[in-house]
């Protein structure tokens, strides 16, 4: 299909400095957890998204000395020829689809606590380094600032060396450059203290950068439009001086705003284009192109933003990863297809735990290279087989699209009315309703899909499998929550498990509403025990949490929404119990037990609902595996996240009949 003319404003050309970025998509520097360790992965994924109509790429943040390093954070690095020739790998990847190249170049300051190299970390003055870690940075003298300002101009030459388009100022989250400009900046020399002091270091490192690269690169700057405050992250007066002074130095501007759980905020707490509030004043005090995120899924969004004059560049980390072919989509008419960001930060947990990134939608991010995974293609299929998979949840339902684009002949048989299994049931949680995006992308791809159909209400047991005589059977039955509390902490049931007033995440979604006051034992730490205590208090329960762990929903530190979840939870009166397990359960109390002392008290309780871990849902499995071709995918082969049952489903169906790439499971670096 053609494209619908109301979007080619998004495929106009845009003049950034000395390049042409031939359209408006634009994906910012976003972390993969690959950087400097992976660069063969880094560069085939970077290359799908030019290859699916981003005009320009970005790598992630980009290491310009040894004296900053992230670990265990993964990043890029420029530190010497050696990493000219690794990132040139991604540049050549990104130029071979037509796209633009860039590098955000990056100094953490106090950011990092230099767990790698060891070197003392640098700072604008003597100030606690890293996250929650013992050390503190060296504050930096003027011989350092002139250090920082060299290293700084021989990692822009290195990144024109390596062919980059677009040489980043990175001058936004807590890295160094911002640690400057913030009003915590007190130094006493020129550096310091007012406002044009504290924008110096940047106003030179861009003016020197734009000397060095200039004549071939664009110098975009990454700048934050706010300072935070009490206002909500409204406290945009400094930045907004700060632009109006260094406003037509450098040749575009990357904006984002202070609070990073925000930036980055998880569809639970922020809507897309969130961060417009506090961000549409720039293009009004620069005439340099500017670039904005959003989480932008939806082209109309796009568009409105750019004909308001918001932003010049569609700029996404998030929306490219779910699906690295959006740009094409648009340009061919198949909006509908565009794979939506569900805006759960799975993607984030990948350099959070150091290992590549992931996505609940796309299975194949992360796996270009080592497996050799397109977003977009799949191999035909090797036979005329017919599969049978029992389960529509998310495991099946990729499973059968997967399939049913290599051509097999696919029957979903589903239990429940609808499809879309705990997606479905999750997705009518507090917040969690854009998690159906899931769901919904897969039924329209099955929509396309003549050779895939699926029966609703259909329970089937294993004479009814082995009469249908499929030539392979996928269980993707999912996986039930225990009711005893079997888990982390507990190895046997806890006493009074099995009493009237005891419930799972299963009873509470599936519409029961217990009596209060009510206690939610969370020994899972993802969302759900939080989300279900949400829930509770909203219908006006007296709600307790009770966690062994030190905090609620621990694990969301990984993707960036403890705090807000921990915020949530306070501000709506749920009562808070961290270290505690639960020893026993009666009729209206239950015994909380300090998991440090052993020390136990009663609190009451007329119900109680258990979140601690998953039964897999296999007895299909093991009534039928000598009898027929059979697998299991998902939740009932190993009980995980939504992104582990998607990318389960999807292995599953690549691998059907398939040669592998190499003998073991993918290709290392
Ligand atoms: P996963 O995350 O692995 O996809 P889900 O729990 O989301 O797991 O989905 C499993 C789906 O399987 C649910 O929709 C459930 O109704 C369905 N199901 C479970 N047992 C059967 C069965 N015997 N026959 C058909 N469908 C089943
Ligand atoms: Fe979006 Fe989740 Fe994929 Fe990240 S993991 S890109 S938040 S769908």
């Amino acid at each position: 299909m053609p494209r619908d003319p109301r979007f080619d404003i998004l495929f106009e050309p845009v003049q950034i400095g000395p390049v042409t970025a031939p359209n408006r998509f634009y994906q910012v520097p976003h972390c993969t957890g690959m950087g400097y360790r992976r660069p063969k992965t880094l560069a085939t994924m970077r290359g799908v998204k030019a290859e699916g109509g981003w005009g320009t790429v970005c790598t992630e943040y980009c290491s310009i000395h040894p004296s900053s390093d992230d670990e265990p954070f993964p990043s890029a690095s420029l530190w010497d020829d050696q990493d000219v020739a690794s990132l040139a790998l991604t540049v050549d990847e990104v130029h071979a689809h037509g796209a633009l190249a860039g590098v955000e170049l990056w100094h953490g300051g106090a950011g990092s606590a230099n767990f790698y190299s060891r070197e003392a970390p640098i700072g604008p003055a003597s100030q606690p380094a890293g996250v929650w870690d013992p050390f503190q940075t060296r504050a930096m003298d003027k011989s350092d600032i002139q250090d920082l300002k060299r290293w700084h101009l021989a990692a822009a030459k290195r990144a024109q060396r390596a062919g980059f388009d677009i040489v980043y100022v990175y001058a936004a989250h807590w890295y160094l450059i911002r640690q400057f400009l913030l009003p915590s900046n007190r130094r006493t020399d020129e550096y310091g203290g007012s406002l044009e002091n504290r924008a110096r270091l940047l106003r030179e490192l861009i003016v020197e950068t734009k000397e060095a690269v200039g004549d071939t690169c664009a110098v975009a700057v990454r700048f934050s439009a706010s300072i935070g405050g009490p206002d909500h992250d409204q406290d945009t007066a400094e930045p907004r001086e700060m632009i109006e002074m260094l406003g037509e130095l450098p040749d575009l501007w990357d904006i984002t705003v202070h609070d990073y759980s925000y930036e980055l905020g998880t569809s639970r707490f922020v809507p897309e284009a969130g961060l417009e509030e506090t961000m549409s004043w720039v293009k009004g005090v620069t005439t340099k192109p500017v670039v904005s995120v959003g989480r932008f899924t939806s082209p109309d969004t796009m568009l409105r933003l750019v004909r308001q004059g918001v932003i010049d560049l569609v700029g996404a980390a998030r929306p490219s990863i779910a699906d690295p072919f959006i740009p094409n989509k648009i340009d061919e008419g198949r909006e509908d297809e565009i794979r939506e960001c569900i805006g759960c930060n799975i993607c984030y947990t990948g350099d959070q735990t150091g290992t590549p990134i992931r996505c609940t939608q796309n299975p194949t991010m992360g796996e270009e290279w080592r497996k050799g995974w397109h977003p977009e293609t799949i191999a035909p299929k090797e036979s005329d087989s017919s599969i049978l998979i029992v389960g529509g949840g998310p495991a099946g339902l990729e499973a059968a699209v997967a399939l049913g684009k290599r051509g097999y002949d696919v029957t979903i048989a589903e239990a429940r009315r609808e499809l879309g299994g705990r997606v479905s049931l999750e997705s009518r949680l507090p917040g969690l309703n854009q998690w159906a995006r899931v769901t919904e992308w897969r039924l329209n791809q099955i929509g396309k899909l003549p050779n895939v159909e699926f029966f609703l209400e259909s329970v089937v047991d294993k004479e009814q499998i082995i009469e249908f005589s499929p030539d392979y059977v996928a269980i993707a039955t999912g996986a039930t929550w225990r009711r005893d509390g079997i888990g982390r902490t507990h190895d046997d049931p806890i006493r009074g498990w099995d009493g009237p007033g005891v419930l799972t995440p299963d009873d509470i979604m599936a519409g029961t509403m217990p009596n209060g006051p009510v206690v939610v034992y969370d020994d899972d730490h993802y969302y759900i025990g939080g989300v279900i205590a949400e829930k509770l208090r909203k219908a006006g329960l007296e709600v307790t949490l009770v966690t062994p762990a030190n905090e609620v929903s621990t694990w969301t530190t990984h993707t960036e929404e403890q705090h807000r979840i921990a915020q949530r939870i306070l501000l709506l009166g749920i009562v808070v119990e961290t270290g505690r397990s639960i020893a026993s359960i009666s009729e209206d109390s239950v015994a909380i037990e300090c998991v440090f002392t052993g020390e136990t008290r009663e609190i009451a309780a007329s119900s109680v609902v258990v979140a601690t871990s998953r039964k897999p849902n296999d007895g299909l499995f093991y009534e039928l595996v000598d009898e027929i071709k059979i697998t299991r995918i998902g939740d009932s082969l190993a009980p995980g996240t939504i992104a582990t049952s998607v990318y389960s489903g999807h292995s599953s169906a690549r691998e059907l009949e398939a040669e592998l790439l190499v003998p073991v499971p993918f290709r290392r670096e």
